[in-house]
């Protein structure tokens, strides 16, 4: 039997399967990705629900590698947290954004526009992330408002540490969205006191709405989320069932394959003019 390592990968060089390659590919030439400039972010439209309005999108990155081809995230962010990497790859995915922010404010005017990005848990409890946050920002002359990160559950492990960081961001004048809601483990106690903006709703749940009468737990998080006050955003809307569901439950905010998959810049613009 093949005796597979701590994580989870085969230790016989004899047997080494395309994943292993690929790791070992990936892992040096992880860290030189950054200067070759691998790194692409595609952008998805976040909707308005009752008035079909685009009012924000989602950075998603990719990585253009030079053998392996376009890489999804799911198989080189685990990586990058594990080496670390993942501190400079945010950092340059925050700036990116602010930079795109800025042309398309030019171009289009877009005030109320706001490009949320993904933070890393390691990200978020550098010591110094408010500090490059704001160097970012100032750098690139983008107005906090403009920028939201969206933080997982799992920083919620140090709440203390955490709740600090949230109440910066919130001086600041950055929105915060806690995403994929409902599939960690914050206590609704704790939640109804974080200084965050909107509660995304985990594409797990919004697959479960089938039929135009299910009676699901999306509805029970939107109540629940509104009446802290906060905005709702399902994600993963792929059809028009959910979205019927999700406008009649009066979900504030939905973005999805149903409204457009991630797109390059070009193609997003597409969608503003
Ligand atoms: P996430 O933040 O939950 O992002 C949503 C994922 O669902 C994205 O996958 C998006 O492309 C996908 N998606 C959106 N609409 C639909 C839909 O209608 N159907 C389906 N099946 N999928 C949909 P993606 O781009 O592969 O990203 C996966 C995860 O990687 C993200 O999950 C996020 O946790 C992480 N990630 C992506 N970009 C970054 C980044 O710049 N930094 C960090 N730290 N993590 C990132
Ligand atoms: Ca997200
Ligand atoms: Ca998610
Ligand atoms: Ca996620």
């Amino acid at each position: 039997a093949k005796a597979k390592s701590r994580n989870g990968y085969c230790n016989y060089s004899s047997s080494m399967n395309e994943d292993s390659v690929e790791r070992l590919l990936m892992e040096t030439n992880l860290n030189k990705a950054l200067e070759r400039k691998e790194f692409v972010l595609l952008y998805q439209p976040i909707i308005e629900l009752n008035n079909n309005k685009i009012v924000a999108a989602e950075a998603l990155i990719r990585w253009q590698h030079p053998d392996l081809g376009l890489i999804p995230p799911a198989r080189f962010i685990p990586l990058a947290e594990e080496t670390g990497l993942i501190k400079p790859i945010g950092y340059w995915v925050i700036r990116t954004v602010c930079e795109q922010l800025k042309l398309w404010q030019k171009q289009y005017g877009m005030q109320d526009f706001r490009i949320a990005v993904n933070i890393s848990a390691i990200q978020f409890e550098d010591e110094d992330f408010i500090e490059k946050v704001k160097q970012i920002l100032q750098e690139t002359n983008v107005h906090p408002s403009h920028l939201e990160f969206e933080i997982t559950e799992s920083v919620m492990q140090n709440i203390e540490k955490s709740m600090a960081i949230l109440g910066e961001l919130r001086t600041l004048g950055i929105h915060v969205s806690l995403d994929d809601f409902g599939t960690g483990y914050s206590s609704l106690s704790i939640l109804k006191h974080l200084p965050i903006n909107n509660i995304k709703i985990d594409k797990s749940f919004i697959d479960d709405v089938k039929f135009a009468d299910d009676e699901t737990i999306v509805q029970n998080i939107i109540d629940m989320s509104q009446n802290m006050k906060f905005k709702v955003v399902a994600e993963g809307i792929e059809n028009e069932i959910q979205l019927n569901f999700l406008r009649e439950k009066q979900c504030d905010y939905g973005q999805g394959y149903f409204f457009n998959m991630p797109l390059p810049v070009l193609d997003f613009e597409k969608k503003l003019v």
